[in-house]
């Protein structure tokens, strides 16, 4: 076994109970004062605490940074450009993705309602060749037991291509461990913190800014004499706006850029605020709700929503959809993007790890001989089809088994959290599907990352104990769908997500998990 030293008595550093209270306050008040926060829960909402809606609460954080490699977050920061540029083509390839849809369409009518979007318009033909991610590769520290040579690794989670959250507020976290390392600098020290060498800097903020600024600037200026500007499409009721806003209030602060538009829209209002012109161009017009004469041109739609059924609740929702895609906006990301970052794909490409004679699809769209293509290879771990061919008979045992179940996680084509099925559950939970569905779901293997000790408030309480980390790499990324062209490609900072080891979910906005930040060790 190959020794690490994220587990020590060392960590986090012991703390007294008097000083837990006083280090409680200093971050209930540094969070509130610098936006690492969130609106109140319903429940708060509920019972008339907010009624004017001007509350906002801390979001749960650790006390302390947690552990974590420097090989595996240098691997995944060194990956995320490959990646971007793997998701680009994968938009790309409407036929790779035209299978996905077959293959989990029937049991996934949310799947096929997008597949049918995309092909209502693709019948009128696009307006709009650029495409724009913002994504978030997510992995574990992967240690393989029988493998000591190959020491600690990242092994990817998943691929976000829609509504990849918390870049906003992962930069204050990293800020709020900073700044704790400096005041509180013994506690740091005792536990081997030196800030410069230990905490990276971590610019997501501004680098999803800057993809932004990019997708804008790259927008075919039309002939209406209209200011453009950028939308970002949100849910009703959304609590964690300030994740959103931190990367609004940074969009045009760069010096080549002065300051860009930006309206929300919540995505239920989408069809009584913007118009698609009748124009063969099919510019989007948003009007202002407090003065509807003024409009402006949308050169940029970024949806922090649309990623699940939820956000559909009936034909109007589609109708929406299908609006935005067919205009020339710059969509962030489109139905192909969107698409592209489904469980499915992510299996499908990771499918020789099991069956080496299987044709490797990562070379349909990366070089087999290139570097790119070995380090997204590395980052890959064995997932399972359910579905009928040789490999879903041998997983749909593997999960049907009250043993082997133990080291598997069963998801469908879900995004936000609270989806996927566990361990034992996974028996029953398939039982009671119809077996025509088993393949719109994928069976992965379980990531089990060296154990690490922290501390985690949430709601002004503490929790002390075993933690499970989730490093997110974000990328941003605008290319031309027809041409292939990539016009930007960056790697565009981290997330440290973390959660207790009793947890089997790990989002911070579902309430399972917290923000962290790194301790590179
Ligand atoms: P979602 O798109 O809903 O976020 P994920 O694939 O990220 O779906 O799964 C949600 C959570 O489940 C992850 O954040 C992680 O905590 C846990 N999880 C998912 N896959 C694995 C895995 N292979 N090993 C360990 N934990 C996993
Ligand atoms: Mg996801
Ligand atoms: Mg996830």
């Amino acid at each position: 076994m190959v020794a690490h030293s994220l587990t020590s008595d060392a960590y986090p550093p012991a703390v007294d109970e008097g000083e837990k209270q006083r280090l409680v306050e200093v971050i209930k008040d540094w969070t509130v004062a610098n936006g690492l926060t969130v609106r109140p829960p319903p429940t708060l909402v509920a019972v008339g605490a907010d009624p004017s809606g001007v509350l906002a609460t801390s979001v749960p954080v650790t006390l302390f940074p947690s552990p974590f490699p420097q090989v595996c977050f240098d691997q995944a920061k060194g990956v995320q450009r490959a990646y971007n540029e793997l998701y680009a083509k994968v938009s790309q390839d409407e036929q790779f993705l035209s299978f996905i849809v077959q293959e989990v369409g029937d049991g996934d009518e949310f799947i096929a309602n997008l597949w049918k979007v995309h092909c209502r318009v693709k019948e009128e033909g696009y307006v709009q060749d650029l495409s724009f991610g913002l994504f978030r590769s997510d992995y574990m520290v992967h240690e393989d037991p029988s493998d000591a040579a190959a020491g600690l690794q990242v092994k990817q989670v998943e691929f976000n291509t829609i509504a990849s959250s918390f870049g906003g507020l992962s930069t204050q976290t990293c800020r709020l461990h900073k700044f704790l390392a400096d005041t509180e600098y013994p506690y740091f020290k005792e536990a081997g913190v030196h800030t410069k060498q230990n905490l990276p800097a971590n610019d997501s903020v501004q680098g999803l800014a800057a993809g932004m600024e990019a997708a804008f600037k790259a927008y075919p200026k039309s002939e209406l004499d209209l200011e453009t500007c950028v939308i970002f499409l949100v849910q009703d009721g959304e609590r964690n706006v300030f994740d959103q806003r931190h990367v609004e209030y940074a969009l045009g602060k760069s010096s080549t850029t002065s300051r860009i538009p930006v309206f929300r829209l919540p995505f239920s209002e989408t069809l009584q605020r913007t118009r698609v012109a009748n124009t063969p161009q099919r510019q989007l017009i948003y009007s202002l709700p407090s003065n509807p004469d003024k409009k402006f041109e949308v050169a940029v739609i970024y949806m922090r929503c649309g990623y699940g059924p939820g956000d559909y609740p009936d034909t109007n929702a589609w109708d929406a959809r299908y609006h935005l895609e067919r205009s020339a906006a710059i969509k962030c990301p489109s139905v192909l993007t969107q698409l592209a970052g489904a469980k499915k794909v992510q299996q499908i490409l990771a499918m020789p790890k099991l069956d080496p004679s299987a044709p490797s699809e990562l070379s349909r769209f990366i070089p087999e001989d290139s570097q790119a293509w070995k380090d997204l290879w590395a980052t890959f771990t064995n997932i399972f089809p359910m579905d009928d061919s040789e490999g879903g008979q041998a997983a749909r045992k593997l999960a049907l088994d009250s043993e082997s179940c133990q080291r598997y996680v069963l998801k469908p084509q879900r995004e936000g959290g609270g989806n996927n099925c566990y361990k034992a559950a996974i028996p029953p939970f398939l039982k009671e599907l119809p077996e025509a569905h088993w393949k719109s779901y994928i069976l992965m293997e379980l990531i089990t990352p060296p154990p690490v000790n922290n501390i985690i408030l949430r709601n002004g309480q503490l929790e002390q104990g075993g933690v499970i980390c989730e490093l997110g790499v974000y990328g941003s990324c605008v290319w031309n769908q027809r041409t292939g062209k990539i016009l930007h490609n960056e790697e565009a900072g981290y997330l440290l997500r973390t959660k207790g080891d009793q947890s089997e979910e790990g989002g911070v906005a579902a309430g399972f998990g917290c923000m962290d930040s790194c301790n590179l060790v």
